[in-house]
């Protein structure tokens, strides 16, 4: 009987996973040794890093999205369909139109979601562009934007660890260019400094300061008021906004507590080295869906698809499944003015970002384009 891999979530990591098995393993694919099956709930692939560009409308939705079936090895089966739940009794995912679908192995590659609905008032008052939805509604706020305060308030954990900065730099730029010099622009993070990962909060710091961006810290996001245009921390500030764009702090997804799989947050216990589920061989896990304390993006997912689809294939030739992931993430960092830099780190070496160039952007704006090619596999 065929080894049946099943790989739950189609975005960047399970799609991944996926094409480097098919092109792998083709040969037992074709002589029916092994069979693969990608469960996604919607059958369009998303490119997410486009929403921080449709935000200014520098590019539109039908930029950022392909036919998942494209993205995809013709080798291997996809199921578009919700997935109600996962039963590791009986190794098979149920979905909610009543099939289920079983597995030897089990890739969870479900993603994340921003949370609007855990601050009161932020989905009447805020904006939030990590959605099409919300990019489309913010590009609109912002075309029509007379002046005055843009607040970017940040809420952890959160996907793509450096958009908010990015998106803090390229509204400046936007105003800037736009003849609203003298509006302000406010950043607000939880934590003691900028951004979580200190080398990166140093170098937002001086280039906020270059910038004209204003910053504060320890702001806990805790309600928003629509009506007087007003946001109030955990902490006890409260501070006014003509605009408000929020990224609200994420979770995993609600299949992933219906299986009671996760956290509290939802996300899933996952060893750091092997990305095994923790207390369950067969099922491995990556992207924004762990618990590691690492970024949330889709380099991390990118990186994480190799390990995986490495020890896949190992184990089903009989091997152990040996190979380790090291924490490597890379991300480019828009710094506005046609400018960017990147970061890149792992377990064990710190990011350090470099002063920002034009070339770096143009490379940023490539990839972007490039994405569908590493999404196939083919990059
Ligand atoms: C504005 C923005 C900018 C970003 N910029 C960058 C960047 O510059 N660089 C970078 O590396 N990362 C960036 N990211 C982050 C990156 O997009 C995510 O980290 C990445 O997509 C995570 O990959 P994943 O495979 O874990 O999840 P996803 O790609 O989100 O895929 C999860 C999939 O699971 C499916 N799914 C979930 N639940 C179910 C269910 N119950 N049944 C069936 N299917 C289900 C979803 O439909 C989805 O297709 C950005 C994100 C945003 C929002």
């Amino acid at each position: 009987m065929a080894k049946r891999v099943v790989l739950l979530g189609g975005g960047v990591g399970g799609s991944m996973v996926a094409n480097q098995l098919a092109r792998q393993l083709k040969s037992e694919i074709l002589s029916g040794e092994v069979d693969i099956t990608v469960i996604n709930e919607s059958d369009v692939h998303v490119y997410q890093p486009y929403f921080l560009y449709m935000a200014f409308d520098q590019v539109v939705p039908v930029d950022a999205k392909r036919p998942e079936r494209a993205v995809l090895n013709h080798l291997i089966h996809l199921v578009v369909g919700h997935a109600e739940r996962v039963d590791r009794d009986q190794k098979a995912v149920l979905m909610a139109d009543g099939t289920a679908i079983p597995y030897d192995y089990l890739v969870l590659a479900t993603g994340s979601r921003p949370a609007p609905e855990t601050v009161p008032g932020l989905q009447d008052g805020g904006h939030i562009f990590y959605t099409e939805e919300g990019a489309l509604k913010l590009r609109d706020a912002l075309h029509t934007f007379k002046g005055g305060r843009i607040v970017v308030t940040v809420g952890v954990p959160h996907k793509c660890p450096v958009a908010p900065v990015e998106f803090t730099l390229m509204v400046r730029d936007w105003l800037n260019t736009h003849g609203m010099e003298d509006s302000e622009v406010l950043y607000t993070y939880p934590i003691g400094r900028l951004h979580s990962l200190e080398p990166v909060a140093n170098w937002a710091g001086e280039i906020f300061q270059q910038r004209h961006v204003d910053s504060m810290t320890y702001f806990n996001l805790e309600s928003v008021d629509a009506e007087n245009k007003t946001i109030t921390s955990l902490e006890g500030e409260t501070v006014s906004y003509d605009l408000l764009v929020a990224i609200p702090p994420h979770m995993g997804q609600d299949v992933i507590a219906r299986s009671e799989l996760g956290d509290a947050g939802n996300w899933i216990p996952t060893d750091r080295h092997s990305l095994q589920m923790v207390g369950d061989d067969s099922i491995y896990v990556l992207g924004d869906a762990t618990n590691l304390p690492i970024s949330k993006a889709g380099s991390t997912a990118h990186f994480e698809a190799d390990v995986v689809a490495g020890n896949l294939i190992n184990r089903i030739h009989g091997g152990l499944g040996s190979i380790r992931y090291d924490g490597k993430v890379f991300c480019f960092i828009e710094a506005g003015a046609d400018q960017a830099t990147y970061v890149k780190f792992d377990y064990q070496n710190p990011p350090k970002p470099q002063p920002p160039s034009e070339m770096i952007h143009l490379y940023k704006l490539a990839f972007n384009k490039m994405y569908w090619l590493s999404a196939a596999g083919i990059l």
